[in-house]
């Protein structure tokens, strides 16, 4: 039994619908418990086989399409919304929404909000089914709400590296709906205003600011460090939604231009193991997942920056201006 939805009768639907023999299965980490579950459902179901990603996929940005090509008819892929990427085999998206028992939640929230008369209503693609109803709730206690859409994302919808739908939104405080540290983060050093998040899953409301002023002295320590680097890597990913050529291509002229030396390295993940043996380079400069940066950065030896925190280290731009990294899609 669980608490999300996975729509199962739309993928069976569907996979009947193209006669599909072999249906891909993709999941992100937090998903992928329900794998095997859906698996003998879906076999039980249909006259298809079904092929389960095991590789870790942390958005739509990572696609198992490519894997699958020639294997799988149809490819579905649960928890995400659909990027503007060219797909290699048909895909059904399944937002896989989290049913909550109460939004007592936000009862709690506004006493977070006293004094915030604008709210924007922010939330992941498991939660946004709830949007509305958490709208009314904080209408009725008199808050102004405001949700937009970004560019690639839904109404009120965020992703860890794409905060457009917060962005330009004229109002006092964010209040995030859903769990973790992940995307409340973002939003704060995208937007800098007041993010306060409620948390259903731990009946608790908090604050972003401290744990962001935490990050931030990180992020001010790798960034000292990463002065001291004279040869740097560019990493650039392999996966499609996430490579970003042109971006590196000119980080690279960037730092050539400031008399340094740097390279450009492709890779299908970033991991400590991966970037072990380039010994040489004293820091590595990440143009693929934006977070991988920011969120990662404890497992590494070295420092990695994003491109703007680059551009600190280069003396182009001023720490006062620090800004996160983004991927327009
Ligand atoms: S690039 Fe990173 S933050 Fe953006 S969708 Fe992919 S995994 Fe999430």
């Amino acid at each position: 039994m669980t608490n999300y939805q996975f729509k199962i009768q739309e993928i069976i639907d569907k996979i009947q619908s193209m006669k599909a023999k072999v249906v891909g299965l993709q999941f992100p980490e937090g998903l992928k418990i329900h794998a095997t579950d859906l698996a003998r459902e879906i076999e039980e179901q249909t006259d298809s086989s079904v092929l389960i990603s095991g590789n870790p996929c942390y958005g739509a940005c990572d696609l198992s399409d490519k894997q699958m090509e020639g294997l799988a008819d149809l490819l579905i892929h649960f928890g995400h919304t659909p990027l503007p990427i060219d797909e290699k085999i048909p895909i059904l998206y399944v937002e896989a929404h989290y049913q909550l028992e109460s939004m007592q939640i936000l009862k709690k929230a506004l006493k977070y909000l006293e004094g915030k008369e604008t709210i924007g209503l922010v939330t992941t693609t498991q939660h946004l089914h709830l949007l509305a109803d958490a709208a009314r709730i904080l209408e009725e206690s008199g808050k102004k709400v405001l949700m937009k859409e970004g560019t690639g994302t839904l109404k009120g919808q965020v992703l860890g590296c794409n905060f457009s739908s917060v962005q330009d939104l004229h109002v006092d405080a964010f209040l995030y709906l859903g769990s973790g540290n992940f995307h409340p983060l973002g939003i704060k050093l995208s937007t800098k205003k007041t993010v306060i998040v409620a948390d259903p899953y731990l009946n608790q409301v908090r604050n972003i600011d401290e744990f962001a002023d935490k990050i931030l002295r990180i992020r001010f320590a790798r960034i000292t460090r990463a002065s001291e680097a004279e040869k740097f890597g560019i990493l650039i990913s392999s996966k499609e939604g996430q490579s970003r050529w042109e971006l590196a291509k000119n980080l690279k002229k960037m730092i050539t231009k400031s008399g340094l030396a740097a390279y450009l390295i492709i890779l299908d993940e970033i991991t400590p193991q991966n970037l072990m043996p380039f010994t040489d380079l004293g820091a590595f400069v990440v143009t693929a997942c934006p977070r991988i940066a920011i969120d990662d950065s404890k497992m590494y030896e070295k420092p990695l920056l994003t491109p703007q925190e680059l551009e600190i280290v280069l003396g182009l731009r001023d720490w006062e201006d620090y800004e996160m990294d983004e991927i327009k899609y």
